[in-house]
């Protein structure tokens, strides 16, 4: 393992990057304004490779999310009066700019979420991609045309913006999975109150203000409050206000998110937990099946919603892969992302690494063999290879959401699908067999939104549909898809001749 123990943040002031607001990031972004902390308790954000604080952002509170709210329904008529073109022009320029910025991004991602010059890549571009497609969604679907069965009736359905938003995303990929909502929602006439995790408040969510704001977006449109979940959550979910409630994170949180969004009468958009099964058929290449195996499990830390979190390898190629796996495990160069060539930096809290060394350990008691990896070094988890694992351990069970690679034998593909599908998340997959047709049965049988052959589960585009069943959410991003839940459809129709009524 790379030392770990010097101070990565050590030269970095985030507070005087570039894309940083003039008077630094403790503040909220309402109505346009940079909103000083004044006398509100502060988030501290730390680098979680040295816990270093970077800098403190307000931690907002029930008040502030009322006049978020409130600020973005005035805003909200007057935006979706201007024509779709400015709209889109704007998200297009946001666009830009993230590329305009990406080293301050790259710094940003590596100091404020741990993640890797890779990732961060991976990441600007996902952002930019959004809002490429978001912003084309301006001028796309303006409605349509329905004949009637009442003679003389003709029927319009008009698409009009939902109205006013409420965003919540996660610290994993904040910049990315805050646009894809807020890119596409401003695009086509909505305002937003955004709420970033507490974790990832600047690229979560400030970031997004700083650069809309550049990109000319008129103030009250998109507001970003900053704070503590279990603290302005419950309030943010349940307001009378929003028209749409997005939500990514984990099954738990979201599930009482919805429930509190429903009795609002606010439509929950849910994206959240996975438990991904990565199947090697018995007649995959296998270079090509443990290559998948080691970038689906092992990126960003494994933490990500389409992570592989269980490998289903047939019996006959069991001991080789798990092998060539712990091979390729325990090359991966560990350490703080601001180091050239670091390819797994920390998980991001101390929570999150002692869930995952739990369930790594449980497992251990109960019969599972480390084959690479197995260690911490602070919040740096090695890459992990475990072998004899059942899909009744807690490292199966649960969506472990760190750098391991539990690895499970089955006999048939029926088996396969069956270990597969035990669990109650269904968000992505992945099936390795060159005999396409075979693979598409599995792929066929697999119960969740996504499923990619002869690849692995990490995979979102911002114009194809993304999203899961079961406790891995409801609805879809993305393009058209999201194009539904952002909109809703008014049906007008135009009685034109005198119509003949009963009585
Ligand atoms: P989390 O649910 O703990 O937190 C996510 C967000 O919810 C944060 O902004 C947090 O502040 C907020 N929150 C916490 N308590 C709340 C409450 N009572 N009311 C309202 N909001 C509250 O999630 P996490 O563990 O930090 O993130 C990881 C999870 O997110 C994983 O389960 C992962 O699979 C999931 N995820 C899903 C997707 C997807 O697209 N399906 C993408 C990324 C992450």
């Amino acid at each position: 393992m790379t030392d770990t123990s010097k101070s990565s943040a050590e030269g970095i002031d985030v507070d005087e990057l570039d894309i940083a607001p003039e008077n630094g990031w403790n503040a909220l972004y309402l109505d346009g304004e940079w909103l000083p902390a004044g006398d509100r308790d502060l988030i501290d954000v730390e680098n979680p490779s040295t816990r270093a604080t970077l800098t403190t952002v307000p931690s907002g509170t029930a008040d502030d999310v009322d006049e978020a709210y409130a600020i973005a329904e005035r805003a909200q008529p007057e935006w979706a009066q201007r024509p779709p073109q400015e709209r889109a022009a704007i998200v297009s320029e946001a666009r830009r700019l993230l590329g305009e910025y990406a080293d301050d991004l790259e710094t940003l991602f590596a100091v404020e979420c741990g993640g890797v010059q890779l990732k961060a890549g991976f990441e600007t571009q996902l952002a930019q991609g959004t809002m490429e497609v978001g912003a084309g969604l301006a001028m796309r679907d303006g409605g349509r045309r329905k004949d009637s069965i009442t003679p003389g009736k003709e029927n319009l359905l008009v698409r009009e913006p939902a109205g006013v938003v409420g965003v919540i995303t996660p610290w994993n990929f904040p910049l990315y999975l805050s646009s894809r909502v807020v890119a596409p929602a401003i695009a086509l006439g909505n305002s937003v109150a955004l709420k970033p995790d507490e974790h990832t408040p600047l690229t979560g969510g400030l970031v997004l203000a700083k650069v809309f704001e550049e990109a000319g977006l008129p103030g009250g449109v998109l507001n970003v409050v900053p704070g503590y979940g279990p603290e302005i959550g419950d309030h943010f979910s349940a307001h009378p206000v929003p028209s749409v409630m997005s939500f990514t994170g984990s099954s738990e949180v979201g599930r009482r998110v919805g429930r509190r969004a429903v009795g609002s009468y606010t439509e929950p958009a849910l994206e959240l937990g996975g438990n991904n099964a990565h199947i090697v058929l018995p007649d995959a290449d296998l270079e090509r099946a443990i290559a998948a195996g080691a970038f689906g499990s092992f990126t960003h830390q494994g933490q990500e919603c389409i992570s592989i979190n269980r490998h289903l390898v047939h019996e006959s190629l069991y001991d080789e892969y798990v092998a060539g796996l712990a091979d390729r495990a325990a090359q991966l160069p560990i350490g703080d992302p601001l180091e050239e060539g670091a390819l797994v930096g920390p998980v991001i809290n101390e929570r999150q690494r002692d869930k995952i060394v739990g369930f790594v350990e449980e497992s251990i008691a109960r019969g599972a063999t480390v084959e690479a990896g197995g260690g911490h070094d602070g919040l740096f988890v090695e890459p992990t290879v475990l072998s004899g694992v059942t899909n009744d351990m807690p490292i199966a069970r649960n969506e472990h959401f760190g750098p391991i690679a539990p690895v499970i034998p089955f006999e048939t593909d029926e088996e396969a699908v069956r270990i597969a599908n035990d669990t109650q998340y269904g968000l992505s997959g992945s099936v390795h067999s060159p005999d396409v047709a075979r693979a598409r049965d599995v792929a066929d049988a697999m119960e969740t939104g996504m499923v990619h052959i002869n690849d692995q589960p990490l995979n979102d585009e911002p114009h194809v549909a993304f999203g899961g069943v079961g406790a891995s959410g409801m609805g879809r991003y993305n393009d058209e898809w999201i194009l539904d839940t952002l909109t809703t459809v008014k049906w007008i129709s135009i009685q034109r001749e005198p119509r003949q009524y009963p009585y």
